[in-house]
């Protein structure tokens, strides 16, 4: 067995990490993970860290929970993978039925007024398409929506709309609609151009104004649109940046007006994050399409669906010789074993009433972090279980977000950063006191850093 030194010089002499300078990350200590259960990662020492970043907003339920453990178990005696090419599965096919059947009566009049959608009556988007990321679930939805729109005759739509600020992935389509200049500046020559809509910081900031700009933009360019690309409620790589139902109710309309489709990226929203099982639900608008990624597994495995409209699905049915067919997919597309996770994932949802207990979680996390007074504390926001501690004012050499994330770790908990924001992303499944310890940790690494 190999010592944690060893693990770390191994990693130091192979692995390109994501999003890392390497210049950085040789320097600073390595928190190599070996096992995990609950709330916990362990690592090759045995120390126990608690996940305040679901393992970059994935996991939902805690780690190793047994269900799903069963469920991935189980499926490994069946059939770990076969194509969707030319081929159907069981469970794709069922874990297809299954996430339909959460857009059901999206479009009826209580939607979005914060009644429960009724579940028997037909659902909204009842096509799915199967990726394994959330970057191809953005990227299928913009090839959907631009091959739908030539394929209807409106040739003429051939751009898209983003928020300012967003982020969609890192493939070059979704960088393309992703408005970060940091991530994404040195790609502007490979990309396409899109209409960047602006979009507040935090919600109700601004917003009149916004929608004003807004509205000017979606005149000028309307008719060269495809669709509008946004995250709901909470722009979370851009350090969480928040708007309001009502705002992106106002901007949706404005696009539908002009002719785009609507595509709602849900990959970090989705699944509970934002207090409801889809954002869009709080929303109260129908989106041509929804991607999600991230918690569809409960955090297991790579797995993604774009969910999409009879009407969308309709634009590229013919004769073949008409070469309507949409020509992508990926190898690993409809994966048994992640659809096996994921229909693990929504049976605990429905049996362990997850959502029904969350506003008590979500009080939680807003009242540890009300505690947080102190002065290098510039603000706190959060929707649902989705918030971010902005420090400030530091020059960006400082590198503060980073250190007090680091810095967390000698507390026992993982935090990551996006600059100057710490960012809390925690398990669904995790309760109130270890919700206040990751503030408290957070707070000591304040102390710890800044002093
Ligand atoms: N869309 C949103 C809103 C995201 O937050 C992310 C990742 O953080 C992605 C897309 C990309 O997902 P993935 O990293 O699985 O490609």
């Amino acid at each position: 067995m190999r010592t944690a030194s060893e693990w770390a010089a191994l990693d130091l002499a192979h692995l390109w990490h994501p999003f890392t300078q390497f210049d950085e990350w040789e320097k600073q200590p390595m928190l190599v993970v070996d096992r995990a259960e609950g709330m916990h990662l362990y690592d090759v020492d045995g120390n126990a860290f608690l996940d305040g970043v679901s393992s970059l907003w994935c996991n939902v339920h805690g780690h190793r929970h047994p269900k799903l453990d069963a469920a991935v178990r189980a499926q490994l005696d069946k059939v770990a993978h076969s194509t969707q090419l030319g081929l159907a599965n069981t469970v794709a096919i069922e874990l297809a039925a299954r996430l339909v059947g959460l857009t059901a009566g999206w479009d009826q009049a209580n939607f979005g007024a914060g009644g429960e959608p009724p579940r028997n009556a037909p659902p909204a988007l009842p096509r799915v398409f199967f990726s394994d990321s959330g970057s191809t679930a953005v990227e299928v939805a913009l090839k959907m929506a631009f091959q739908c729109q030539q394929q209807r005759g409106a040739t003429h739509r051939t751009r898209f709309a983003a928020l300012d600020q967003a982020y969609h992935g890192d493939t070059i389509g979704s960088v393309s609609v992703g408005g970060m200049s940091l991530f994404h500046g040195i790609y502007r020559p490979m990309l396409f151009e899109a209409v960047r809509i602006p979009c507040p910081e935090r919600a109700g900031e601004n917003e009149e104004r916004l929608l004003a700009e807004a509205a000017r933009l979606f005149r000028e360019h309307g008719d060269t649109l495809a669709a509008f690309v946004f995250e709901p409620l909470v722009q979370g790589a851009a350090g969480m940046r928040m708007h309001s139902p009502a705002f992106l109710r106002a901007l949706t309309t404005m696009a539908r007006d002009a002719g785009a489709l609507l595509v709602a990226d849900e990959v970090a929203t989705g699944f509970g994050r934002t207090g409801t099982l889809f954002a869009m639900e709080q929303v109260g608008v129908v989106p041509d399409f929804l991607c999600l990624a991230k918690g569809l597994t409960g955090g297991y495995l790579p797995l993604a669906a774009t969910l999409t409209s009879e009407a969308v699905f309709a634009a590229f049915r013919g004769p073949y010789t008409e070469w309507r067919t949409l020509f992508h997919g990926h190898t690993y597309t409809g994966n048994p074993l992640a659809c096996a996770a994921a229909l693990a994932s929504l049976d605990i949802f429905a049996e362990e009433a997850v959502l029904e207990a969350l506003p008590v979680k979500i009080a939680a996390l807003r009242d540890a972090l009300a505690t947080l007074d102190h002065p290098c504390v510039r603000e706190t926001r959060q929707i649902g279980l989705m918030a971010a501690v902005v420090l400030g004012d530091f020059p960006v050499e400082a590198r503060i977000g980073h250190r007090v994330a680091l810095a967390c770790r000698d507390h026992g908990v993982i935090l990551r950063n996006l600059g100057d924001a710490v960012v809390f992303m925690p398990p669904l499944g995790m309760g109130p006191p270890d919700l206040a310890r990751l503030v408290a940790a957070l707070r000591a690494a304040i102390d710890d850093v800044v002093g």
